[in-house]
């Protein structure tokens, strides 16, 4: 019997991403090495997603106790990581009820499925339209890409699902110009993440809140890359002193296991009722054992209050190194470790001058260099990262004289 190798123009692995040519072996804390031996500083997170840094102890036990135990039941049975995950959830949120998935786009599926099931139940079918903003990004599946409404994204993939209303980012008048009839809520990420690190106010996410309750809309809050600490609040719209309806989790909530949870109040969701959604693995008990060990870890007295002070540090030096190198940076932006360096060089360029100094960071809309440190970070990183960023700009600036 003979293999013959396929030699058709595709790799074996579909070839959807831009990938650097580097994998990684193992990880430790805040660090990632090659199998060359290569050590490197991990500022990506694998996305905002390992915010206690690779291999914690605490993570791994939780993950391998309950591996012994049971992986999963399916969802036709109790699960009771679920129902405590759940629990602490509300108790530490607006939230009152919790859905759980895989991933930050099913969630955010779910979430859609909540604000307009809402409207139904409530015996406004009609209304099934959500207001959403530039820049935003919500995942991949069709109904998340519409809500995006990226075009890059969408190109090619058939008629974008219908129900979306794309304004301005930050744009009050845009916002209530685009509510009519058949408007059912608003979908918004407090802080932007791929879309270049923005930040909303704080006046225009109030505003938002007070538009929704006036027009009998749901406010829906995509926090999977902000929440979960990553600003130095559970959530990133603690700092503003509103709550949604509805509210998008996944990336941190696992540190590396998939795992997502919609989170909506009593009124959000009461016509989420048996049989309306539903997912084979959505809230197995291996995911529910690491979700509530990661909670463990972020509500653990003074942590939160720890990842505010390094992330002013960061902030600060951050600043420096923006002052000292005007020529490739900009400005830097964003919330606690979900910062922004604005390039003034295209940011793939200072994302691989990073890469060759050690410094892992990934791209953003924008132009812009994300830098999402995991939450365990000390002074002593901060310290080699701006080291590396510094040797970068060198690096950088002496490319540009010897191709000028
Ligand atoms: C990553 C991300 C998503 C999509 O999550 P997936 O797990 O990739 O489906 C949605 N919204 C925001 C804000 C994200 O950062």
């Amino acid at each position: 019997m003979s293999v013959v190798a396929k030699t058709g123009p595709v790799p074996p692995v579909m070839p959807t991403y831009n990938r650097a040519d580097l994998a990684f072996e193992r990880g430790e804390g805040a660090y990632l090495y090659a199998a060359d031996g290569r050590r490197f500083l991990d500022f990506t997170s694998g996305i905002a997603v390992t915010g206690f840094g690779h291999a914690h102890p605490y993570l791994v036990k939780a993950l391998t106790d309950q591996a012994q135990k049971i992986w999963h039941s399916s969802n036709l049975f109790r699960i009771p990581g679920q129902e405590r995950l759940a629990e602490r959830l509300v108790a530490a949120t607006f939230a009152d009820t919790v859905y759980f998935g895989n991933s930050g786009a099913e969630t955010i599926e779910c979430g859609i499925k909540v604000v307009r099931k809402f409207q139904a139940a409530n015996g406004r079918p009609e209304r099934y339209r959500i207001v959403t903003f530039e820049g935003a990004f919500h995942g991949r599946t069709l109904a998340a890409l519409a809500a995006g409404g990226q075009q890059k994204y969408l190109d090619g993939f058939g008629p974008k699902v219908d129900g979306f209303d794309q304004v301005p980012f930050g744009d009050l008048a845009a916002v209530e110009a685009a509510i009519g009839p058949a408007t059912a809520g608003i979908l918004i990420e407090p802080v932007q993440g791929e879309g270049g690190v923005h930040t909303a106010p704080p006046q225009f996410l109030r505003a938002l809140r007070e538009l929704a309750d006036r027009h009998g809309l749901l406010l829906m809050f995509d926090e999977i890359q902000c929440g979960m600490g990553r600003t130095g609040k559970l959530f990133a719209h603690e700092w503003v002193g509103i709550t949604p309806d509805v509210m998008a989790v996944a990336k941190a909530l696992g540190g590396g296991f998939p795992v997502g949870a919609c989170l909506a109040t009593a009124k959000a969701a009461a016509g989420m009722t048996a049989g309306t959604h539903g997912s084979t693995y959505g809230g197995n008990p291996l995911a529910m054992a690491i979700g509530n060990a990661v909670l463990d870890l972020v509500l653990a007295e003074g942590f939160l209050d720890r990842i505010q002070k390094i992330a002013s540090h960061l902030r600060q030096q951050l600043a420096m190194v923006v002052e000292k190198h005007g020529d490739i940076f900009e400005d830097v932006r964003g919330n606690g470790l979900l910062l922004g360096l604005k390039c003034r060089v295209p940011n793939i360029e200072v994302n691989a001058a990073l890469r060759a100094r050690g410094l892992l960071t990934a791209g953003a809309g924008d132009n812009v260099a994300r830098l999402l440190p995991p939450l365990i970070i000390e002074q002593s990183h901060v310290a080699e990262a701006i080291e590396k960023i510094e040797a970068a700009c060198g690096d950088l600036k002496q490319a540009k004289r010897k191709v000028g």
